[in-house]
């Protein structure tokens, strides 16, 4: 994982192509023989596989896990490991019925049913099963004709993308930063313009949505000052000192303005349209939103 953090380092590699090296090259030693041992504790994985990010973007250690999946368009390693668990159960079921592979699964799997003694790899699998919605499936698994591994994958890898789509959603909501993360992230994805501007400009912009930053409402978080007294010490306006302030309302910031942000959006602004603003697809509108986010980071630190 280093050699590759060093190497994209040296060569100034995309977040893509980073993330790609990883998948390649750490991934498949991370889970190597996982199909085996994928019921244990996996939780050491898991933090191998977020510390890759920690290193690749220039975040806090406290950014929540929902924003480390979210910007980069990442799940949880645990569904690669359900995943191939569930396919070479299919596998070593569809192979010839005096394999011993086979023989060994059909009793640990009778076995359990029956008495529902703790075999812990089946009993994974059979979570694995109702996790995902197919208990029908784990019911009539030895009954029913063997599903090909490749159409049991494709199948899996749907479901358990779906369902971390679904956590990630709920983890947003049920988080107070992801009020306002929500307006800035709306889907599980890597976006484009990361992979278009530069790097150290999209940092910026990751950084201004994921709270990295000074601002009043973020530093009076810190040390607990009610939300109402969070307000910017630019202008007089007294308003709390949030995102949306800065990029809209803040008199302090009108030149920048002008020059950063369309008139469209900045002419009677409200939440839709900030939303709108961040979540546009324009490489060019993204680009100069990236700078100003800069420029208001910049400016309001140095101003503490
Ligand atoms: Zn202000």
């Amino acid at each position: 994982m280093y050699f590759v953090l060093r190497k994209s380092k040296t060569f100034n590699l995309s977040i893509k192509c980073q993330l790609y090296l990883f998948d390649a090259m750490v991934d498949p030693i991370l889970l190597y023989g996982c199909e085996i041992w994928g019921f244990e504790n996996c939780k050491q994985i898991e933090s191998v596989h977020l510390n890759f990010p920690r290193k690749l973007l220039p975040i806090r250690k406290s950014t929540h896990l929902y924003m480390l999946y979210g910007e980069l368009g990442r799940v949880p390693l645990s569904n690669s490991i359900k995943c191939r668990m569930v396919c070479f159960g299919a596998k070593v079921l569809s192979g010839k019925e005096q394999k011993l592979s086979r023989i060994l699964y059909q009793m640990l799997y009778i076995e359990v049913c029956t008495n529902n003694s703790c075999k812990k790899w089946i009993k994974c699998l059979e979570s694995i099963f109702n996790e995902t919605g197919f208990s029908f499936y784990w019911l009539t698994w030895l009954s029913q004709q063997a599903i090909p591994p490749n159409a049991l994958k494709s199948i899996m890898s749907l479901t358990l993308s779906d369902i971390a789509t679904h956590t990630w959603n709920a983890e947003i909501t049920h988080s107070s930063k992801g009020i306002t993360y929500r307006i800035f992230k709306t889907e599980l994805v890597l976006e484009k313009y990361k992979l278009v501007i530069p790097f150290s400009l999209a940092v910026k912009f990751l950084l201004f949505g994921t709270s990295c930053h000074h601002l009043p409402i973020e530093l009076g978080r810190w040390h607990n000052i009610p939300v109402k007294e969070r307000t910017c010490k630019l202008c007089d306006m007294s308003d709390v000192g949030d995102e949306f302030h800065f990029i809209f309302v803040c008199p302090y910031f009108k030149p920048q303005r002008k020059l950063y942000v369309p008139i469209s959006y900045a002419k009677n602004p409200n939440i839709l349209k900030f939303k709108e603003l961040f979540n546009c697809k324009k490489i060019n509108v993204i680009k100069k939103l990236c700078t100003f986010c800069n420029v208001i980071m910049k400016t309001v630190k140095s101003s503490m």
